[in-house]
C-alpha cells in the first residue's frame, strides 16, 4: 500500500494555527460551513475563491473588501499555500518551470508553456509514479505519494502568478510527474476548480488527461461526464514491446486499452488523442508505424508523435531525424491525423521528471 492512503481527510477547519490547517484550496474545506459559523453571508466564498482564482491573492489580508476580522479569522484558519518555490527556471521561448517544494519536503514539478496566445500549463499528479515506463525519469523511484486536491491547484495558482495581470491560463494538461488515472479522486476535485467560472474558468474542452491505460479508471473518467480531453500513452502497437516499455500493459493489454479509449470517445463526445514516444532504434522503424497505424484503425484520433527527450543515466536514445521522417511518412500515407510535439522548454529540461532529479542530485551532492 502506498504513503497515499495516509493522506489526511480535510474536512472542517480547525482554528489551531499550526500546518495541519485546512488547505483552503482543497474541494474539501468547507469555506461555506465556515462563513455560516462566523455568521457571514454565504456569497463571501464566492467572494473569496475569485481573490484566490481570478485575482490571485497570495494572503487573505490582501482581500482588502472583506472584512478585516474575517480576513484574520480566515487567517488563523485556513492555508493558502503549503508549496514554495524551490527552483525556477525560464527557457528562452517563454517555457516558465517551477519546482515546488510540498510541506513534507517532497518535490514535484509543473511547466507554464507559452504558445501564441495559449498559456498551457503541464501539472503533476503524484510525486514519483508507479507505472514504471522504463524511458521516463519520473519512475525511477516508483510512486512517493499521491498529490491532494490542494497541491494539484496549487500548482496551478503558482503558475498562474507567473503571467501579468491582464493574462490568464487557457489550457491544462495532466502530463507532468505522475500517473493521473492513479489519483483520480484527487484530481478530479482540483479539476472542478481548474473549470469553475469562479475558480480559474477554463473550459473543460482545454483540460487534457495523459494516462498510460488504465481501463476502469477511463471508465470512470467517462462516467463523472466532465467532458476533459483523453490522451492515451502508446508507445508500442504489439503487446511484447509495449510490455518492455510500459510493463503495466503485460496484465491490461493493447486491445483492453483501445476499447476503454473507444468507450471514452462514446462517452464524451471528445476526439481521443494517441501518444507515441519515439525512442531511437527501439520503436521507430517504418514496420512500427505501420502496425500503429492498423491499430489506429479508423478512428478519428489525433497522434502525437513525440521524439524522445533523453534523460541522464538512461540509455534510451532520441530517434534520427530520418527516421522521424520515415515514421511520420507512413502513418500519413494511412490516413492517421498524426503531429509530432515540439520539444519546448528542452534547454531547461521540461520533460517528465528531469528538473527534480537533477535538484535531487544537487540536494543531495
Ligand atoms: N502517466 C501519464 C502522464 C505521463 S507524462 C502517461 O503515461 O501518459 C506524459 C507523456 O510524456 C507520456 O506519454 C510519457 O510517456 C511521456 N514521456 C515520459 N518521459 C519522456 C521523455 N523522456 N521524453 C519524451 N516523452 C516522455
Amino acid at each position: 500500500m502506498s504513503r497515499s492512503d495516509s493522506l489526511p481527510v480535510i474536512g472542517s477547519p480547525r482554528a489551531a494555527g499550526s500546518d495541519q490547517l485546512p488547505h483552503v484550496l482543497d474541494h474539501a474545506a468547507d469555506l461555506e460551513g465556515f462563513l455560516a459559523a462566523a455568521g457571514q453571508p454565504a456569497w463571501r466564498a464566492g467572494a473569496i475563491r475569485r481573490w484566490l482564482h481570478g485575482r490571485r491573492a497570495g494572503s487573505f489580508a490582501a482581500m482588502t473588501d472583506l472584512p478585516r476580522d474575517l480576513r484574520e479569522h480566515l487567517t488563523a484558519a485556513f492555508r493558502i499555500w503549503t508549496t514554495t518555490i524551490a527552483a525556477r527556471q525560464q527557457a528562452p521561448d517563454g517555457t516558465e518551470k517551477l519546482l515546488l517544494e510540498l510541506a513534507d519536503g517532497e518535490r514535484i514539478e509543473c511547466v507554464l508553456l507559452r504558445d501564441g496566445e495559449r498559456r498551457t500549463v503541464c501539472i503533476s499528479s503524484q510525486v514519483g509514479c508507479g507505472m514504471g515506463c522504463v524511458f521516463c525519469a519520473s519512475g525511477l523511484d516508483g510512486v512517493i505519494r499521491n498529490l491532494s486536491s490542494g497541491e494539484i491547484v496549487e500548482q496551478l495558482l503558482r503558475l498562474a502568478a507567473l503571467l501579468p495581470a491582464e493574462e490568464r491560463l487557457s489550457h491544462v494538461v495532466v502530463m507532468g510527474m505522475g500517473e493521473p488515472l492513479a489519483n483520480l479522486d484527487r484530481l478530479l476535485p482540483a479539476l472542478d476548480v481548474a473549470r469553475d467560472a469562479e475558480g480559474l474558468g477554463i473550459s473543460p474542452r482545454r483540460i487534457t488527461i495523459s494516462t498510460v491505460g488504465l481501463p476502469p479508471a477511463i471508465d470512470r473518467l467517462a462516467a463523472s461526464g466532465a467532458g476533459y480531453n483523453l490522451a492515451v500513452s502508446l508507445h508500442a502497437a504489439a503487446d511484447d514491446l509495449r510490455t518492455r516499455l510500459v510493463p503495466v500493459n503485460k496484465t491490461i493489454g493493447l486491445e483492453a486499452v483501445m476499447a476503454a479509449a473507444d468507450r471514452y470517445w462514446e462517452a464524451s463526445g471528445r476526439r481521443l488523442t494517441f501518444e507515441y514516444v519515439l525512442l531511437g532504434g527501439v520503436n521507430d522503424t517504418r514496420d512500427d508505424a505501420g502496425r500503429l497505424a492498423e491499430l489506429l484503425g479508423g478512428r478519428a484520433a489525433l497522434l502525437n508523435v513525440i521524439p524522445y527527450n533523453r534523460v541522464a543515466g538512461m540509455p534510451w536514445q532520441e530517434p534520427s531525424r530520418r527516421a522521424v521522417a520515415e515514421f511520420l511518412g507512413v502513418l500519413e500515407r494511412a490516413g492517421v491525423n498524426v503531429q509530432v510535439r515540439r520539444r519546448k522548454g528542452a534547454e531547461i529540461d521540461a520533460a517528465c521528471g528531469q528538473l527534480r532529479r537533477l535538484a535531487a542530485r544537487d540536494h543531495d551532492a
